[in-house]
């Protein structure tokens, strides 16, 4: 048995290993926080400086061709973060790849501004839109008019949105979803085709108001029975908004984190 002193003895030195490995565990926590927000100042930086070389064309864009085929005029950079959304990627951002026609930016932004009254503290997402002068921007075979826009699919877990996966820059790109939506890699966290069902709804009433409307949308065709069965299906299906009814089996895989957008004038 233990005396008082040893055990007061014993009782110290647990305290003091405890501690210190506290303080350990404490200062590895704090050195990994301040180089992730080094980190991310070194990017906030970069995409400043980027920003400050970008003049905003002081008149309407005009969209060439179309979006497998064409170009952009006086295209408008996206902003790169605002009250409820984010550009998904620093270097896609500064590689001059998120410019759009200035009528689908303000349709874009009018819709998140809709939706930070709707549901507020609710996280979105872009993905790549098209470059400054449109064109070829690979790999995606459209994006090439500013009329086409990628949004990133928002997720739930426990029904609670979930961004864990939202922050992978261009890897995001490579996630994959089953035929109900769940992540490959944890089917407790599935997409959200309520909302993106509402966000379509909004984003092409918002989009007419500048004379265009959503024109298509690609997303994987087994989503679409989730889609349509969402709260707000059937106010899409009766929309008219177009989504594809066939896709290859590469472009059908490829949009399963995120759902393409494409715009016409109206
Ligand atoms: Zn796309």
């Amino acid at each position: 048995m233990l005396t008082e002193i040893q055990s007061y003895k014993f009782n110290t030195v647990l305290f003091m290993s405890k501690g210190i490995s506290l303080i350990i565990i404490i200062s590895f926590f704090l050195v990994s926080q301040s180089c992730q927000s080094q980190e991310d100042m070194i990017k906030r930086n970069k995409v400043e400086e980027y920003v400050s070389g970008i003049e905003t064309p002081k008149v309407e864009s005009v969209s060439k061709g179309s979006v497998s085929n064409g170009s952009l005029i006086n295209g408008v950079l996206f902003p790169f973060s605002g009250p409820n959304f984010q550009y998904f990627d620093t270097i896609s951002y500064i590689n001059n790849r998120a410019f759009l026609n200035s009528n689908i930016l303000k349709s874009v932004l009018e819709t998140y501004h809709v939706f930070e009254k709707i549901i507020p503290n609710r996280f979105f997402y872009l993905m790549e839109c098209s470059n400054q002068h449109g064109g070829k921007m690979s790999p995606h075979r459209t994006h090439q008019n500013g009329l086409s826009v990628d949004f990133m699919m928002p997720l739930i877990k426990n029904n609670l949105p979930f961004y864990e996966l939202d922050l992978l820059g261009k890897d995001h790109y490579l996630l994959t979803f089953d035929n109900d939506g769940r992540y490959s890699e944890d089917n407790s966290v599935e997409i959200d085709f309520d909302l993106i069902a509402h966000h379509l709804l909004v984003l092409n009433e918002k989009a007419k108001l500048y004379g265009y409307k959503i024109s298509k949308v690609i997303i994987k065709i087994e989503f679409k029975d989730e889609l349509f069965n969402s709260k707000y299906g059937q106010e899409l299906k009766d929309s008219g908004i177009y989504i594809v009814k066939a896709l290859s089996p590469l472009i059908n895989s490829l949009h399963d984190e995120h759902y393409h957008v494409d715009f016409e004038k109206l």
